[in-house]
């Protein structure tokens, strides 16, 4: 780009105004829904008997014959075709970042030289999609190169623009998942019914337990004619250079300020198209960072939450662009300013309420509420390294253990008030517990939890696994990830702990101990063994890497050594007893992490280069020329003492530019003969570790020179939008 050219685009830029949306006549709960194949429409659209077992699938997973999938199938079509739609697709989440739609005509011949719409039961419930070029890690070419996506009833079909969208699982013709969503309701199956079989030691009548998922999605936004300038931004989703603007988030002036007129007509439209689709949105604020905002919508249950997640991204990157902007969802896409990500607040709930919400009426609740917190610890205790190998990524690598982001270990923050309440269970023996029985009817003293307790959590920060009054708040997931990988851990290890604590319980009980006092020896002997993963403090400190290593935890940062922890037999014996994954399917899964790795860095070493050599250098080169020349000029005017008094600063700055090029270039040349070794590697791991220690870390060093050159030259010439004109919105 020619320096004119980034003027008029950096100009227009800040010309641009609000693309005005216009406010719906009607009020959010009208609307809600709209394009929602809802239980209401399917009330209305479905014959009463069919509506009933619709019901019965969704909500007990009883499964569906082909003939009621035809008569669901054709209340579908007339729903949709009222709506203008001419096409369905299966909708999945391969092992790629996004979703995947392939769209058919609703139209076949009639037999007679015309058409007509036909959409059958069939369609609705598998499809076969020619999908050999999706990542399945060997499974599909050793095996069968065929895939299946198969409807998931659970999560309704919606409609957008002229397309019926129908969520689906997507697996392998030998039924290896090849996606997010078959393991993630294989992992939801588990702690339901392992948390089920808990509950009922306090309430017998308990029939479901239901995993929650609350997301907070954080992003950027970038004006989109400065993003179509910037090839880093464009091919990798981030800036692989830029200086940092002189002001940026040191003010804290951005965060909860008010929202630019541009950004706010876009998060209006956003929240319509969103709220059409069924996400129940309800939070939105600017975040720490210029240009950095957040959306969250009201919980809902994980299987549904996750696809409405994938869903929205989707759409805050299409509206995006309707508003002139780009929205950013890698996680870290400017340096030395927040990055983004996910806080994915999770939590258990039966019909009648929040497992994890204390205190409660009765004693009976309370230690329910203490069994169901205890055994989350103990799910992140013995897992913690596997959770954090479920949030890792080249992209999220960027983010975590900088001090504005949860440090690379996994631990849980309780606050002051639990945290007393597990010491003082832990160090009151067994007879003091009897006592309080006696005297207090069992109460362990936990009545005297104030009502506080509930929401007066201190916000702590740091933390990547805080207890937040009826949740817990998982922080480390990465602003781009599918939350899914996070929550099928979370739940099948919570699922392990509970069938782990379910067992001792109950061999306690056989041998004649009381049920209270078995699951209270068994929850104290766990709060002792999960001592380790409990941290109030700050995680940002250098003390707390020291502390964590003597603790037990896993504080490796190398995003391929993290993946590892998916094949420790800790994991795999996990994920067999839950039936999540077979070993297999987490082999075939860890190579698919370990090639995206290694794709990734490969492509922005490459972009990097082609900036640094084709950018840069000749900038930086022709900038240099002119100062020699102005030397030689200055030489010819001036008597040679006062030419050289006046040349000074230009032969220092001459000099500096050569020293930052030459860095560049060498280095430059350097990281392709890396990449080169790094290529001849067979083996997909030693190949992604070769990458994350020999080329990752030159993007970093030779970006230090190349922003040096930035405020070195001309700012007239300089390629590229700097930092102070991409975060800005005005
Ligand atoms: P904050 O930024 O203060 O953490 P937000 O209001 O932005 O809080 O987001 C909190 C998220 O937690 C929302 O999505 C909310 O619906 C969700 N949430 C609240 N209670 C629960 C719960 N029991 N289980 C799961 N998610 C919950
Ligand atoms: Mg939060």
């Amino acid at each position: 780009m020619s320096s004119t050219l980034r003027f008029e685009v950096v100009g227009e830029a800040f010309k641009k105004k609000a693309v005005e949306v216009p406010a719906p006549s009607e009020r959010p709960s009208d609307f809600f829904g709209k394009y929602v194949f809802t239980r209401q429409k399917m009330f209305k659209y479905l014959p009463a008997e069919v509506y009933k077992k619709m019901c019965d699938v969704i909500d007990n997973g009883a499964s569906l014959d082909l003939q009621t999938a035809d008569v669901v199938a054709a209340g579908m079509k007339k729903w949709a075709m009222e709506l203008g739609v001419t096409h369905c697709t299966h909708w999945f989440q391969p092992l790629t970042e996004g979703t995947a739609e392939k769209h058919d005509a609703f139209v076949e011949h009639d037999g007679k030289g015309g058409m007509i719409e036909v959409f059958s039961g069939k369609q609705l419930i598998q499809q076969e999609p020619d999908a050999s070029s999706f990542p399945n890690g060997g499974i599909r070419s050793t095996f069968e190169a065929r895939g299946y996506s198969a409807w998931d009833p659970a999560s309704p079909v919606f409609v957008i623009g002229d397309t019926l969208m129908i969520p689906t699982i997507f697996i392998s013709y030998t039924g290896e998942a090849l996606d997010y969503k078959a393991p993630l309701k294989k992992a939801i199956h588990a702690v339901d019914k392992a948390a089920t079989d808990v509950c009922r030691y306090f309430y017998p009548d308990v029939k479901k337990v239901i995993s929650n998922l609350g997301w907070e999605q954080e992003y950027f936004l970038v004006d989109e004619g400065l993003y179509a300038t910037r090839p880093d931004l464009l091919m990798t989703g981030r800036t692989l250079m830029g200086h940092e603007s002189a002001k940026n988030q040191q003010m804290d002036d951005h965060y909860f300020g008010s929202i630019p007129e541009r950004v706010a007509e876009f998060m209006k439209d956003l929240e319509i198209r969103a709220l059409e689709l069924g996400i129940p949105c309800k939070t939105r604020h600017n975040e720490v960072a210029p240009n950095q905002f957040e959306l969250a919508p009201i919980y809902e249950e994980t299987n549904l939450a996750v696809d409405h997640n994938m869903l929205l991204m989707s759409l805050m990157k299409r509206i995006a662009r309707k508003h002139g902007f780009r929205c950013l969802l890698h996680e870290k896409p400017f340096a030395g300013i927040n990055g983004s990500g996910k806080h994915n607040n999770w939590s258990l709930a039966t019909d009648t309420g929040i497992l994890l919400h204390g205190p409660g009426k009765t004693p009976m609740d309370n230690l329910r509420f203490i069994t169901f917190i205890v055994e989350t610890l103990m799910a992140v205790y013995r897992h913690n390294g596997l959770l954090k190998a479920s949030i890792m990524s080249a992209t999220n690598a960027h983010r975590l253990g900088g001090h504005e982001a949860p440090p690379a270990i996994i631990s849980s923050f309780l606050g002051q008030q639990l945290s007393d309440i597990l010491e003082h269970l832990e160090n009151t023996t067994d007879d003091e517990l009897i006592d309080i029985a006696s005297k207090h009817g069992m109460k362990l003293d936990i009545p005297q939890i104030p009502e506080l307790l509930i929401d007066n959590t201190d916000r702590n920060r740091t933390s990547p696994f805080a207890f937040t009054g009826n949740r817990f708040e998982f922080r480390a997931i990465g602003s781009q990830a599918n939350c899914a990988a996070a929550m099928i851990v979370l739940n099948a290890a919570m699922a392990e702990a509970l069938i782990n604590f379910r067992t001792r319980v109950d061999a306690l009980i056989e041998k004649g101990v009381d049920k209270t006092k078995a699951i209270l020896q068994i929850v104290r002997e766990d709060i002792k063994t999960c001592k380790p993963i409990h941290f109030d403090g700050n995680g940002y400190s250098e003390e707390w890497q020291e502390e964590a290593k003597r603790r037990g935890l896993d504080t490796e940062r190398s995003c391929p050594l993290v993946f590892d922890r998916y094949l420790d037999e800790s994991s795999v014996k996990m994920f067999e007893i839950t039936h999540v994954f077979k070993r297999n399917e987490i082999e075939a899964r860890n190579e698919i992490k370990w090639e995206t790795y290694t794709k990734k860095v490969q492509i922005e070493a490459r972009i990097f280069g082609d900036m640094c050599m084709n950018h840069i250098i000749p900038v930086a080169t022709r900038y240099q020329s002119a100062l020699i020349d102005n030397v030689h000029k200055v030489q010819e005017v001036f008597p040679a003492e006062k030419a050289e008094k006046l040349n000074a600063k230009n032969i220092l700055l001459i000099e500096k530019i050569s020293e930052h090029t030459s860095f560049i270039a060498e280095n430059i040349t350097q990281m392709i003969e890396n990449r080169k070794v790094a290529n001849r590697i067979e083996n997909v791991r030693e190949k992604a570790i070769a990458y994350h220690d020999t080329i990752a870390p030159m993007l970093e060093s030779i970006r230090y020179h190349v922003d040096k050159l930035e405020l070195i030259v001309d700012d007239e010439m300089w390629p590229l939008p700097k930092y102070r004109e991409l975060l800005f919105i005005r």
